[in-house]
């Protein structure tokens, strides 16, 4: 057996949704909407598994998705990526990271990884090769330090492994972190696996930037995009890496044996849904940060400290300084077990040095459930302090 894959426990996404269901539990751990997602982009993606094409599409994705990818972005966030050479169409963002960290990373490889870390980003690393070298983050602002970068960054350094806005910690990179960044990167000749799924779930009234639109980025960066996450359609798996000619020609590679092609239908209707009018996504936007609001709201006035949140549809509550001492694993089962509220505890998603007073809860959800996980949750401050 293969010793990267068959040490790993089973994904802590996973782990508290099976706690949930076993425990009847409202699930605010693994990060799904409990709405049906927008009816057009349903509707599209079912008259196109009716009425059009259902065997294999092109291996890079159909030309009418990555014609819409490329307008997307052209006008959401003024790259100029070309549908021909620069984007591939992958099974969710997943397999856009697998293809990319098994197509780029050569052995011995390192690859610096931002801690806590999406949990599919070091097991990849590994299984190709390379070596994970671990930069954490800690509360409360989260920032990466370019002084922590520049500790971990070696002679065989030659990736480094970001996601903005941020799974766990709910912060989006500012305008000088990117600058900070794009230059660490160029100084050390660094290809950056850019992992954007949360990039339209920003609020506040932000506007989500990529690393790759900053000097010297183009040809360095692969960007991830997730339409699972885009339309609220987790389940969709539809997703994507965009980069420069050379590296996409070798992400296309690795493509082609592990998933070769993606639903057809799907793409089909992701390609209308990106191509929706931008009151679409403002007013997704507005919706999930009235549910952030609401949620936070109701679990400030029961004691917790949560932690601000940016970006994604997750937000942290610090269990210490809302007078909780267990660690946040302990806290989550006991969560899940005796109060009927799934969470994630953020110690899951760091190997090294981790924080271990952070609890994600997911707010997307429908007032109803969220005012009832709040309440659960304001019975179990008082129990556990
Ligand atoms: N990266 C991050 C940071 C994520 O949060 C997720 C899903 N929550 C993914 C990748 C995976 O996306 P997909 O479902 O499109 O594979
Ligand atoms: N990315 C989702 C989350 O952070 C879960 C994905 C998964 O279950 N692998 O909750």
């Amino acid at each position: 057996m293969n010793p990267v894959f068959a040490k790993l426990p089973t994904t802590i996404f996973e782990e508290m949704s099976a706690r949930a269901r076993a425990n009847g539990a409202i699930n605010l751990g693994q990060g799904f909407p409990d709405a049906a997602g927008p009816e057009d982009v349903r509707q599209a993606a079912a008259e196109a598994a009716l009425n059009g094409w259902n065997q294999y599409p092109p291996m890079r994705g159909l030309p009418e998705l990555r014609a819409a990818i490329a307008d997307h972005y052209s006008s959401h966030q003024g790259l100029s990526p070309d549908p021909e050479t620069e984007i591939v169409v992958t099974s969710g963002a997943t397999e856009a990271l697998a293809a990319s960290i098994l197509g780029l990373v050569s052995p011995d490889d390192e690859a610096i990884i931002v801690q806590p870390a999406y949990d599919a980003y070091a097991p990849l690393v590994r299984q190709a090769g390379g070596v994970p070298r671990f930069v954490s983050t800690r509360p409360p602002d989260w920032k990466v330090r370019t002084e922590d970068l520049e500790a971990a960054v070696g002679d065989r350094t030659r990736f480094l492994i970001l996601n903005s806005p941020h799974n766990p910690t709910a912060t989006m990179l500012d305008e000088a972190d990117l600058g900070l960044l794009a230059d660490f990167c160029v100084s050390h000749d660094l290809i950056t696996i850019c992992d954007e799924v949360w990039e339209h779930l920003v609020f506040d009234g932000a506007a989500h930037r990529s690393l790759m639109a900053m000097p010297g980025m183009a040809e360095r960066t692969v960007k991830i995009g997730s339409a699972g996450k885009i339309f609220s359609l987790t389940g969709w798996k539809v997703g994507w890496a965009i980069a420069a000619e050379p590296l996409a020609a070798v992400i296309a590679k690795a493509h082609q044996f592990l998933t070769f092609t993606t639903p057809p239908n799907l793409q089909s209707a992701v390609a209308y849904g990106l191509g929706k009018d931008s009151s679409y996504f403002t007013g997704m936007r507005a919706g999930y940060q009235a549910s952030r609001d609401r949620l936070s709201a109701a679990l400030t006035d029961s004691g917790y400290a949560v932690l601000p949140s940016a970006a994604t549809y997750f937000l942290l509550v610090d269990l210490a300084a809302s007078g909780i001492e267990l660690d946040d694993r302990a806290c989550a089962i006991r969560l899940v077990e005796e109060f009927g509220v799934a969470s994630i505890p953020v110690s899951a998603l760091y190997e090294t040095d981790a924080v271990t007073t952070a609890l994600r809860l997911c707010f997307a959800k429908g007032d109803a459930t969220l005012d009832e996980a709040a309440d659960r949750l304001a019975e179990a401050r008082k129990a556990l302090t």
